[in-house]
């Protein structure tokens, strides 16, 4: 049977992290993978995540099954994180919520309880989006289609166009698929206003958003970043969201997220709910424990919520100071073009809009490691080699 396999391409990415790993060059840089780097260069576990686990470790009684739904508290304390503690969608009851192995599990997830509801269904996403949408999706049978979003001169979202192939092009009960915060790959996040304008678009075609929320707490803030979605679960009568705790709770490995379904009556929600539910469980059965028992023991205790967020606004800060950083250096190093765009742009990732060759170039001949499109991952930089990929940058752009 395996015999008439051929190998598939390696993902770029993945190849990128073996290069990197076999340079010898010692000032090699990897702005490739995105995960938080510190000042170091480590992805470190943050403190509150060793105290949670103390306190698992001393307090868990037993490894039995959890079921479909995962952790009940890590489902209420997550759904509050995302939608803010007083939402009428929780109290009126109209939230299904499953625990899933990570965000990527959770858009999975997403997909094949909308493609049980109806096959014909198109998920719009944006121009460019994070690579591993479109496999999440399309394997789920779903139909993808793309809109214009962000504008290489401006180096911001293209709204109008945008707007434009949402209003001309979309069908009614059409899915939107929408980067809650700090966009993957280009760090343009849309305004409060036209979040406002994407809001009432939704409800006037008849279109579903689906937020995916992967960047909670690392562009303006836990609240900030969670604008767009919770005016659109204000504004529309259903929803999807697809979250991640791998990245503001730096849980990566430990595979915890969560999936919503935002229904427009208790009654809808119970019954979305059984089917999400049944869907999972013809997929992987039920989540991983750990990480979502991290996530509940430190939301459900004051003291280690504060000091999570205390480490997760370091991290934020860490990025904007490195972004500005990174703009300023350029410009001293003498580069004509302008990387003022750094500092506006939010999260891990912004594209530095130079061609392939350029960015061959940098990993030749200078050892700095970003993917082919240019996106580069901000906290891969630290105060010893950001002079360096200012430098380097500048030269090849000097040709
Ligand atoms: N969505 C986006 C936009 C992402 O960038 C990521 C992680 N790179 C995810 C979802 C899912 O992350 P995970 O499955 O690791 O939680």
């Amino acid at each position: 049977m395996f015999e008439h396999l051929q190998p598939l391409p390696a993902d770029p990415i993945l190849n990128l992290m073996v290069q990197y790993r076999q340079d010898t060059n010692p000032n090699k840089v990897d702005l490739g993978v995105g995960v938080y780097k510190d000042e170091a260069g480590n992805t470190p576990i943050m403190a509150a995540v060793t105290e949670a686990e103390k306190i698992i470790l001393a307090t868990e009684t037993t490894k039995s099954y959890i079921g479909p739904a995962g952790a009940e508290g890590f489902n209420h304390h997550v759904s509050r994180l995302l939608l803010g503690n007083q939402h009428s969608v929780l109290s009126d009851q109209r939230l299904a919520i499953a625990q899933t192995p990570g965000g990527c599990g959770a858009l999975r997830m997403a997909a094949e309880f909308v493609a049980k509801c109806r096959s014909d269904v198109t998920v719009w996403v944006s121009t460019p989006t994070w690579a591993n949408h479109i496999p999440l999706l399309q394997g789920a049978g779903l139909t993808i289609a793309e809109y214009p979003y962000f504008d290489k001169d401006t180096k911001g979202v293209q709204f109008d166009a945008m707007m434009d192939m949402l209003s001309k092009q979309t069908k009614a009960g059409d899915i939107v698929l929408l980067h809650g915060c700090c966009h993957n790959p280009s760090g343009a996040d849309l305004s409060r206003e036209q979040w406002d304008a994407v809001a009432a678009l939704c409800v006037e075609k008849g279109l579903m958003p689906f937020v995916d929320i992967a960047y909670q707490g690392l562009g303006d803030g836990l609240g900030e970043d969670a604008y767009g979605l919770r005016k659109l679960a204000d504004t529309v009568p259903e929803m999807l969201i697809a979250s991640s705790c791998s990245k503001n709770f730096g849980l990566y490995r430990e595979r915890t997220g969560a999936v919503m379904v935002l229904a427009a009556s208790a009654e809808q929600a119970k019954i979305s709910g059984s089917l999400l539910f049944s869907t999972i469980r013809g997929h992987y059965s039920m989540p991983p424990a750990h990480g979502a028992a991290i996530v509940e023991t430190i939301l459900s205790n004051e003291k280690l919520t504060q000091m999570w967020d205390t480490e997760l606004t370091e991290m934020r800060q860490r990025i904007l100071q490195l972004r500005h950083a990174l703009a300023d250096q350029i410009a001293a190093a003498g580069c004509e073009q302008s990387f003022a765009f750094i500092p506006e742009q939010k999260g891990m990732f912004s594209f530095l809009g130079i061609s392939k060759e350029q960015v061959a170039r940098l990993r030749d001949e200078y050892s700095i490691y970003m993917v082919d499109s240019s996106r580069v991952n901000i906290a891969g930089l630290n105060s010893s080699n950001l002079d360096y990929v200012a430098q380097s940058l500048t030269n090849v752009l000097k040709g």
